[in-house]
């Protein structure tokens, strides 16, 4: 990847590097030289000043409902093409039925499973081929177990590029599926999910593919913050106590707070929430480092049918793990069991269809609800970060069989009530 500089016009003040502190100009570094790929990790900083003389509540009443409305604090120059256009500005959906089995005062689910290729990774990605377009590229690349790589090739395809992409071999099938119908490059890797990501690192290097990975390109992880500046121009006037978010490498939780403290900074709200992170009890390293303060890498062993979140190696914990700290909040850790459960309950009481990695971040407010975490009182905000549809063997396991009769009213008769 070349280190070509290309935000003359936007408001990137440098990089920081979230290990030691060491600061960089834009576009002179992926990772910090000092600390290196593994713990080197960089956070993009803007000039908030700067952004506050034109980022205010009436522009935005004037902007397109798109993540692209807080070009300010995005790092694309501003005469790059937004590509696509549309990403972003996914419902805040009141949801009182799940509040009350859940136990509290009011709940709101930022459906981001409504988003164009079905996740939250849509953001990262549309600024990672908004760039990858700005300096030239006509590949992209990157190494996923899923949603990542299906939003990237959905990106790619309504740009023009051409998307390279390294999945394990335990991909669902339906964000399989995605890959291949939106003309995706799909190398299926016979191996772990971090050698598939070196693989595709190396790919990069040797045949010049943009990268599209959060941990080696800060810039993504400003495509998630959008998901935390939409949560606080959304609720502006009626702030959350609690924010909910599944944990798996790290930057979506991380994006969101980022997202709700810049929001202030730049005055367009007066408050912040509280970030919950929530974790398969499984796979859980994270939420272990919030509470040591490190990263333990021994133990690798864990597992969760949540796919999107097994993470075991995960590269932006110290982002999420400061954020969560910088917010107030607090980590929790929840069951396979306790997952398929928020699954069924999302959608039996919200009408919204989230796959075990979104359901995570509702099965986390139950869990801090029941530990006394969250109050009977709070208001939450809770991110649905996929679509259930993207895997199906995993809902169909949560959420049981049809009855199955003979065309006979009478058999109809004898199921009622049986759910
Ligand atoms: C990627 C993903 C997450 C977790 O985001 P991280 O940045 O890896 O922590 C949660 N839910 C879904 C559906 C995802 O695809």
């Amino acid at each position: 990847m070349s280190g070509t500089k290309t935000n003359e016009t936007s408001n990137i003040r440098g990089l920081v590097c979230v290990n030691c502190g060491a600061k960089y100009p834009d576009g002179t570094a992926l990772t910090c030289p000092r600390c290196g790929i593994d713990e080197g990790i960089l956070d993009v900083e803007f000039d908030v000043q700067a952004a506050r003389q034109t980022l205010t509540r009436q522009a935005l009443a004037l902007r397109e409902p798109a993540q692209w409305r807080y070009r300010e604090l995005l790092p694309v120059a501003s005469g790059a093409h937004p590509t696509p256009p549309q990403i972003g500005w996914t419902p805040i959906l009141e949801a009182p039925r799940l509040a009350q089995a859940l136990g509290i005062r009011r709940l709101r689910l930022k459906d981001d499973g409504r988003s164009a290729s079905g996740s939250f990774k849509d953001r990262p990605s549309a600024v990672a081929v908004t760039r990858a377009m700005a300096e030239g590229y006509r590949e992209v690349a990157c190494a996923s177990t899923g949603n990542a790589a299906s939003s990237l090739a959905h990106c790619a395809a309504v740009a023009g590029l051409r998307a390279n992409i390294f999945v394990p071999a335990r991909v669902p099938q339906g964000k399989l599926a995605q890959l291949l119908a939106y003309g995706a490059r799909v190398f299926k890797v016979e191996g772990t999910y971090d050698e598939a990501w070196r693989l595709c690192m190396a790919a990069c290097e040797r045949f010049g593919w943009y990268n599209r990975n959060c941990a080696v390109n800060p810039y993504l992880v400003e495509g998630k913050k959008t998901g935390g500046l939409e949560i606080a121009e959304q609720c502006a006037d009626d702030p959350p106590d609690w924010i909910s978010v599944s944990v798996g490498d790290g930057c979506s939780i991380a994006g969101v707070w980022k997202g709700i403290r810049e929001m202030r900074e730049v005055g367009i709200t007066d408050w912040t929430a509280r970030m919950l992170g929530v974790q398969a009890h499984g796979v859980a390293p994270i939420a272990a480092a919030f509470t040591t303060g490190r990263l333990d890498r021994s133990k690798t062993g864990g597992d969760t049918y949540a796919d999107s979140i097994n993470c075991p190696v995960p590269r932006n914990w110290r982002k999420a793990v400061n954020a969560v700290r910088e917010s107030g909040g607090r980590f929790v850790t929840v069951t396979d069991e306790e997952i398929r459960e928020a699954v069924r309950q999302t959608g039996r009481l919200s009408g919204v269809f989230a796959e075990p990695a979104a359901a995570t971040a509702v099965a986390g407010v139950a869990a801090a609800r029941r530990a006394g975490v969250i109050g009977a009182d709070s208001s939450v905000v809770v991110v649905i970060s996929g679509n259930g549809l993207k895997d199906l063997a995993g809902a169909l396991s949560a959420i049981g069989e049809p009855f199955t009769v003979p065309p006979d009213l009478d058999a109809v008769a004898r199921h009622l009530g049986e759910d």
